[in-house]
């Protein structure tokens, strides 16, 4: 019998919530998966835990000051061990690697997303600042070097999959779903009040700290909207955010003819992971299933951009176009990690972001240096209006 080739993953931030789910993936299908690499920044027990299982061919922990724990732990095991950023890149773009899981959080992932694009690497990819950012550059990329880019993001996981099989149909609209997170109820009073306890306790999503903060903010979804135009090549205005709180319908697909397509599933971010891992096959999983005689409630609503701010301000940088996404996600950085630190109120957030966007230099055609520099430019100018009030 022939034997099947194993694909071989690399993993970047397999400490994570979406990490340790592919991972959950891969343990399922042996089979048909490998974990070839492993890396995290800081939670070096869970990384060591998680090598010893997968045996990897390499992990890297970013910080560099835990290096020596890691290479301690694992000595008596054919891993290799590295760290540094750098280190992280050369994983990434390795030989042996047939897809690279981009799962880091944030504008760190930017480069090593970039440096496997550029290695060849088909990416599944969840870090969706990488986008946010630099969108336009990392379609160019992944064009040149021929290399698919497929969403692990729940949402656009979704829009992906009702695209199977249209070839060229045009897409009319996109129908973004958001829960609408925690606050969605709230009122404007209310929301000036929440505590940081209350964000991290997200209605149907157990996520990473930052991404739970994004969504009781909706800055998760304005940032799905710039992700969705660069993913599918739609002006900002065929997407439409629609807020569906029970988070069956993951997003939907409207076509010329009025068609509209969604996909529909448990909240389980397995799914999207072992999609873009098997794409285009689907593999049995053990997954719940939907039981539709459970579901008595399915509602739609429109999204409120005043309560909401950082949504408004996502589609104003996806209008403006060039730095100015990137700028959006440099403040929104700053502002998430100091909420997370009680330094600033939750409303503070938006108006720290507006703010930064008004006084950081614009440049409507960035490089990659361009990029490097708006970002650190951006936090300095964050921070300074953080310490200004
Ligand atoms: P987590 O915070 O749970 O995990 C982030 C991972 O990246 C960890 O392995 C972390 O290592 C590593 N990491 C963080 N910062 C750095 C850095 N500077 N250098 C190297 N590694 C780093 O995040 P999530 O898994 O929730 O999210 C990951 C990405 O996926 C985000 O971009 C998010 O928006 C996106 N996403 C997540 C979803 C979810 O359900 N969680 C859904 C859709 C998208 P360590 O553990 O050591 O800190
Ligand atoms: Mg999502």
């Amino acid at each position: 019998m022939e034997e099947i080739k194993k694909k071989r993953i690399a993993i970047l931030g397999s400490t994570g919530s979406i990490g340790t789910q592919a991972l959950e993936v891969i343990a399922e299908h042996p089979d048909l998966y490998e974990a070839y690499a492993l890396t995290a920044n800081n939670r070096v027990e869970l990384l060591i835990e998680q090598a010893r299982r997968f045996m990897p061919d390499a992990v890297v922990i970013a910080n560099e000051a835990k290096y020596q724990q890691l290479k301690e732990a694992l000595a008596d095991l054919p891993i290799k061990v590295y760290a540094g950023t750098d280190a992280l890149c050369e994983v990434a773009e390795a030989g042996p690697v047939d897809m690279v899981l981009a799962a880091m959080v944030g504008y760190a992932g930017l480069r090593p997303t970039m440096r496997a694009i550029q290695a060849g690497k088909p990416i599944a990819l969840a870090n969706k600042e990488t986008l946010v950012v630099a969108g336009e550059l990392i379609n160019e990329l992944a064009l040149k070097h021929r290399v698919p880019i497929l969403p692990v993001d729940s949402e656009h996981s979704a829009i992906f999959q009702c695209l199977a099989g249209e070839m060229d149909n045009p897409i009319e609209k996109i129908l973004l779903t958001a829960s609408g997170g925690p606050f969605l109820k709230c009122t404007m009073e209310e929301l000036a009040h929440v505590t940081k306890a209350q964000a991290l306790k997200h209605p149907n999503w157990d996520m990473g700290a930052k991404i739970t903060i994004d969504s009781a903010s909706m800055m998760n979804k304005g940032f799905e909207v710039i992700e969705a135009k660069w993913l599918f090549g739609v002006r900002p205005e065929q997407i439409q955010v629609v807020v569906h709180p029970q988070s069956v319908i993951h997003s939907m697909v409207q076509f010329e003819d009025g068609a509209v397509k969604a996909q529909l599933g448990v909240p389980d971010m397995r799914l999207p992971i072992q999609y873009a891992f098997s794409y285009p096959f689907r593999v049995k999983a053990s997954f719940d299933r939907l039981d539709f005689t459970k579901i008595t409630n399915f509602t739609f609503e429109q999204p409120d951009t005043v309560r909401f701010r950082c949504l408004a301000l996502a589609y104003e940088a996806l209008h403006r176009g060039g730095n100015m996404a990137c700028i959006l996600n440099a403040a929104n950085e700053v502002v998430n990690a100091a909420f997370l630190k009680d330094r600033i109120p939750f409303l503070r957030m938006s108006e720290v972001i507006e703010q930064t966007m008004q006084r950081t230099q614009f440049i409507a055609k960035p490089t990659y240096e361009d990029y490097v520099a708006t970002d650190a430019e951006a936090r300095r100018v964050a921070e300074e209006m953080m310490n200004n009030n």
